[in-house]
């Protein structure tokens, strides 16, 4: 017998013959993927394929619903090529490869459908940016945030990871964090050279941790690209300005021997971005419907207001869950926030996402088509789970805080909603 053990490397359609049985840990993430995985095997003669679900509200979902799993279409694959950060980013190079100086008709012939005025929004952003750095080999591949980290192992000048956009950098590495990957060796990182973007990492004997760190996002809206008001529901699509302070981080303990530690940084770290986010407001109206609901189904002292937030919470958390499985996507391609009082949105409770890898992926704006698939399928996930007020298997999100979470205000939240659709 013959075995081989691989990472999604596989997935690529190579054909090694006369492979029998696959086992896969854990869902892949998509249909799509998920075909790819268990076609390797049974391409000469039979195959067997073995999918092992993992503790994960999305796949716990479709553990009890099997036959909607197999009858699942194939997600639709997003992309966005007119986002204007990714156009304004491309125009100095366009102007090296033309020798000449980029106009709005040449934009206007390579993109017909485009409005003039969002032309010359492109044009002023690339006007504003420096190209040369562009030019200079600097345009990365991996991220559009600009500036680029790289982390290396102290005294041994060997570079382990590069080309890190900042805004993934600052939020996996600080002062303590462990850097790993399953199977290989850890390291902890010593030090972090922001104007150089370096990170400087030690080896570590035995791992017997990992670190998550925890973080602040103020948010902000810069501008919003598109807002509609259908039957009741209020939401936008922009662009947000998140301002992240990393503070601290925790240690989870590899075992059950040790309770998880919060360790507070000296030196935290602040980074700005903007992201493209959509978001849905609540109406006054929705927001007393949903805490009249919870006054009937609340325990004698519990308070409302924060059952109402907690409510909220939990059905941004289904929410997330459920967006990967309807638009190709991958769960830590966008973040979701929730609140019901932030200034940048007047204070009315809120459900937003943003875009974490730049923009131009197009997923945010595909949540804000899809919204109204996006709530049923949470509702779906949140009523199949037989508990009762809320497990890993619903509302709660590995590595979030999972703290106040309302399962029943949430169901009420979305069903309220999803009316407001109908
Ligand atoms: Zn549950």
């Amino acid at each position: 017998m013959h075995v081989i053990i691989t990472t999604n490397a596989l997935e690529v359609g190579i054909d090694i013959g006369d492979l029998s049985l696959a086992v896969l840990v854990g869902y892949p993430g998509t249909k799509a993927a998920f075909s790819q995985q268990i076609g390797r095997v049974g391409r000469k003669g039979e195959g067997v394929a073995i999918l092992i679900w993992q503790d994960e509200p999305l796949q716990q979902y479709y553990m009890r619903n099997p036959l909607e799993f197999i009858h699942k279409a194939p997600e639709v694959v997003r992309i966005n090529p007119t986002n204007y950060k990714l156009l304004a980013m491309h125009i100095p190079l366009l102007r090296e490869e033309l020798g000449r100086e980029v106009t709005k008709e040449d934009l206007q012939d390579m993109f017909p459908g485009l409005l003039e005025d969002y032309i010359e929004t492109v044009l002023q952003v690339a006007a504003t940016a420096n190209d040369e750095a562009i030019v200079d080999d600097k345009f990365s591949l991996r991220s559009m945030s600009g500036k680029n980290y790289s982390v290396t192992i102290r005294g041994q000048n060997q570079t382990i990871v590069d080309s890190l956009d900042e805004w993934s950098a600052l939020r996996d590495f600080y002062e303590g964090a462990i850097y790993w990957t399953p199977g290989e060796k850890g390291y902890r990182v010593d030090s972090i050279n922001r104007r150089k973007g370096e990170i400087i990492v030690l080896p570590i004997q035995e791992l017997t941790y990992y670190t998550q760190s925890t973080y602040r996002d103020i948010i902000d809206i810069m501008q919003s690209y598109q807002k509609q008001h259908i039957d009741g529901i209020d939401m936008a699509y922009g662009e947000l300005e998140i301002k992240r302070s990393v503070f601290g981080y925790k240690k989870v303990y590899f075992g059950q021997k040790h309770e998880s530690e919060q360790v507070q940084l000296d030196h935290p770290s602040v980074t700005r971005f903007t992201p493209e986010g959509m978001w849905v407001t609540l109406t006054d109206s929705q927001w007393s419907q949903l805490k009249n609901g919870i006054q009937e189904l609340a325990d004698e002292g519990r308070s409302i207001d924060l059952l109402a937030e907690a409510s909220l919470h939990a059905a941004g958390h289904a929410m997330t869950s459920v967006i990967p499985d309807l638009i190709i996507c991958d769960a830590n391609d966008f973040t979701g926030f929730s609140a019901s009082e932030m200034t940048a949105f007047a204070n009315r409770p809120v459900i937003g996402f943003y875009g974490e890898n730049g923009s131009g992926l197009g997923t945010i704006e595909a949540i804000y088509e899809k919204l109204p698939q996006v709530l049923r399928k949470a509702l779906e996930l949140i009523e199949s789970c037989p508990c009762a007020e809320g497990c890993p298997s619903c509302v709660q999100l590995p590595g979030k805080g999972n703290v106040e979470l309302f399962k029943p205000g949430a169901k009420m939240l979305l069903k309220i909603l999803i009316e407001g659709i109908d």
